[in-house]
Order: structure tokens, then sequence, then C-alpha cells
């Protein structure tokens, strides 16, 4: 019999393990920190040994195969130790994936993943087919390819994700955009990260796709250095194109053999440009599924969108109310502020990465009225910002950043949650801040 040891008693780890017991694996789950009492039921339940507060070494090195949660860095004493016995160390989706034959989609992307892996499901489920969506969503890709029989697979894919793939290969991969988020995992070296995002389409070939947006200088420069055998397939806001997605009088062109007119733009339900991508790279997908373009165009315009991003709040006093909690880098912060068409009240801050915060200037100039900071340490942001906004407020809570932002705005403003941060300083995570947000609104 085999041994699976699975480092982590997570959402991945125990669907790991589940799935290694249902393919007659003799299984064992590691954790050094606590499990979740939630998880550890479903251990005991199927009779899986576990540990908690610790690894212990001899039960991990005899393992055939190891399984590593995305959060367990590499560089930990325990990995290293695994990887010097010659002991393979796969992530959950190359575990899960050897089982299932299902058609897979796989996203990445510094930002947008959660966005297009929903719209990708979406559209694919309204058009009858019988998919699931798994990765940092819901129930984990290894705990489904145990228990359903789904025929096709949308998959969100961090980084640390694609780190441990061997073999993985998706028919149809998206790269939404890459900018310097996690490089604390990448020893600060962008290029590595970079590298871990194009690990998406290694084991592709010419049979499958790659959609990527033609529009972003490091994945265009990323695809000059490699050599990719999937077919790329483009897409751009700013150019027409041979082949690919584009936007031509305001309407989404799907360009595969013919130039096919989608939809208008603004019949998307999902506004801003970013999201615009997201859609087109979603269409795209369902496209080259055969996914017919009347049921693509309905699908992108009924889409509900997704907690905690760009989430529209209910209008208080004639001030509309914004949580994108999950803008947690500067990106999506630009995105966010981008698509804002009112004088807008800013709450930012929390946790930075390693912010450069001046591309946001110039949209800060044009956009914002007042800034908010939410966090501990927001040096960084009043260095940056005290001359270009004329109030600036710092609070250390959510209930207090959005009492000071509404007595700052007046009827027609518009306050906008979008940190740029993370939320370690405050909060457990940015759900909880968002959550916190909304509360704190319905309060007012
Ligand atoms: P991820 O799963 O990659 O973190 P999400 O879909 O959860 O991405 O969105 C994270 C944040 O990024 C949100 O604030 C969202 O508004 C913003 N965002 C969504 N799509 C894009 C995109 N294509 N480019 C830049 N920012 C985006």
């Amino acid at each position: 019999m085999k041994r699976l040891v699975v480092l982590g008693g997570g959402e991945s780890g125990v669907g790991t393990a589940l799935l290694g017991l249902a393919k007659g694996y003799e299984v064992f789950v590691s954790d050094r920190g606590n499990i979740t009492d939630l998880y550890k039921k479903v251990l005991l339940h199927h009779a899986i040994p576990f540990e908690e507060g610790r690894h212990t070494i001899s039960k991990i090195t005899t393992a055939d195969v190891v399984m590593k949660s995305p959060g367990i860095p590499d560089t930990v004493t325990i990995v290293k130790e695994v990887r010097q016995k010659g002991i393979a160390v796969v992530s959950e989706i190359e575990f899960a994936a050897a089982y299932t034959a299902a058609t897979i989609l796989g996203i990445t992307g510094s930002n947008g993943k959660t966005t297009t892996t929903l719209l990708t499901h979406h559209v694919l489920k309204e058009a009858g087919l019988h998919v699931g969506v798994a990765g940092n969503i819901g129930d984990s890709f290894a705990k489904q390819v145990a228990s359903q029989q789904f025929e096709e697979y949308v998959l969100e894919l961090s980084s640390f994700q694609l780190d441990g793939i061997v073999k993985f290969r998706p028919k149809i991969a998206i790269l939404t955009n890459i900018t310097p988020d996690h490089l604390d995992r990448y020893d600060d070296d962008f290029e590595k990260y970079i590298a871990s995002k194009f690990r998406i389409t290694k084991n592709q070939t010419e049979n499958d796709f790659l959609i990527y947006d033609a529009d972003d200088v490091v994945i265009r420069n990323g695809l000059q250095k490699r050599k990719i055998k999937a077919k790329l397939v483009p897409f751009s806001m700013e150019q027409e194109l041979e082949y690919g997605v584009y936007i031509k009088n305001n309407k989404i062109i799907v360009k595969l053999n013919n130039e096919e007119e989608l939809m208008n733009v603004s019949s998307l339900k999902l506004q801003g440009k970013h999201n615009t991508k997201n859609a087109m790279a979603a269409a795209m997908a369902a496209r080259l599924l055969q996914v017919r373009k009347e049921t693509i165009a309905e699908s992108l315009a009924d889409f509900e969108g997704v907690e905690h991003r760009l989430e529209n709040l209910h209008k208080i006093g004639g001030v509309q109310y914004i949580n994108d909690s999950k803008a947690t880098n500067v990106n999506a912060t630009f995105y966010a502020l981008e698509c804002m068409d009112a004088p807008t009240v800013w709450i930012v801050g929390g946790v930075d990465k390693g912010n450069d915060y001046t591309d946001l200037l110039p949209l800060v100039r044009e956009k914002v009225k007042a800034i908010v900071c939410l966090g501990l340490d927001n040096s960084k942001i009043i260095a940056t910002f005290q001359n270009v906004v004329d109030v600036l407020v710092e609070t250390a809570g959510a209930e207090e950043a959005v009492k000071v932002a509404h007595k700052i705005a007046t009827k027609g403003d518009t306050v906008l949650l979008s940190p740029a941060c993370a939320s370690f300083d405050l909060f457990e995570n940015y759900e909880d801040r968002g959550v916190k947000f909304k509360e704190a609104v319905r309060l007012l």
C-alpha cells in the first residue's frame, strides 16, 4: 500500500486525505498548527490518522508522496527534509487532477482569479454543462474529485498551487495579468513569481489553449522568453486582433475563424475595465468549448458579482458605499479607483506588502476628495498623499472608518473601501474586514 502524507489539515489537505483514502492510499495528515474542529471531525469520521502542533519526521519521511498545502512555504525544514529523501512533493491540484478525466480550465494571475473563475463557471453552467468549480473557492478540488462526477472543472490556481504541479495540464488556461504580489515567497524576485504563473502552461500541448491579457507587458515579455506549446489566445482592450477577443465600437468581439459580435460592453453586469477583461477571458473560454455566443452574452449580462470585490452596498443619504475589501494590492485598487465616477472618499490601508503607491497618484488627484486610513501604520499612505487630498484622517477600526467617511461624504459621493493592503493588523482576513465594513454601513 502506498503512503500519502498530507502537510496541512485545512480545506485542501483534508480534501486530499479523503481522495487518497478513496484511491487506496494509507494516509497520514500532519499540521504544525491546530486543525479546526470541523476538519478534525472529518478526519476522525473517516478514521484518517493525524497529528497537530508538530511534524513527526519519522511519520512523514516514510511517505511515497507528500501533498504540501499551498500555505506552507518551500523553505520550512520538514519540506526540505522530505525533498532530501527524494520523496515527491506535490500540490493538491497535481494530486487530484490525476484522478479525474474531466476537462480542466485553470485560471491564474495576480488579480481577477476568483472573479474570472466564477464568471467562467457561471457561463458554462448556464450553457448546461455539468461543471464544477474549485481551487480557493468552496470545497477543495480533491474532495470534489473524490465525491463528484463533473465533466468540466473551472479551477482558480494560485502560484503556490502551480509551484507544486508536475504533470497537471489544463485544456484551457487563463492568465489574467501579472503584477508584483507575494514576493516574500519568491525571494523578492519578480522573475521567480512570473515563472510560477507561467507554470500553468508548462504541460499544455498544441491541442490546448492559453488565454492571456495581450495588453499586459509582463505577460507579453514572458511569452517571448518562453517556448509555449499551447495555442495562444490573446484578449485586448487596446487593439484589434487577428485571433482572440477584443473591443470594437464598444462591443466585445470574438474572433476564432470569423469575427463574431458578442455583446455591448455596457450590457456586462460587472462594471469596470478590469471586469470587462475578466469577462472577455471567460467568454473566450466558453467559446472554445463551443458554447453559443447568445448564451455567453446572456450569462455575462446577469452575473451578480462576487462578495468583497467592488460590491455595491446600499446608498445612504445619496452616498454609494462600495466594499472592495479583496483589493489587497495596489493594482486591484488602481482598477477600483479607475471606475469611480463620483467624488470618492477612499478608505485605504492595512499591512502593506512593499507597496508603491505612486501609480495611484493621478487617479487620486482626479477622483478622491478625502482619504480615510484604516491601518495601524499609515505612514507611507500619509507621506504619499498628504499633499494630494485636502482631508486625510487616520482610523483604527471598520466602524470608526465608516463613521468618519460618512461625516465627510455628501450627497452624490461614493465611499470606497479598497485597501490596497492585507488586513492582518486589524482583522482576521479580508472577508472579516469586508463583513465588518458592511455591518458598520448597515448601522449608519
Ligand atoms: P484574485 O482571486 O486574483 O485575488 P479577485 O477576483 O478576488 O482576484 O479580485 C481581487 C481584487 O482585484 C478585487 O479588488 C477586484 O476588484 C480586483 N480585480 C478583479 N479583476 C481584476 C483584473 N483583471 N485586474 C486587476 N484587478 C482586478
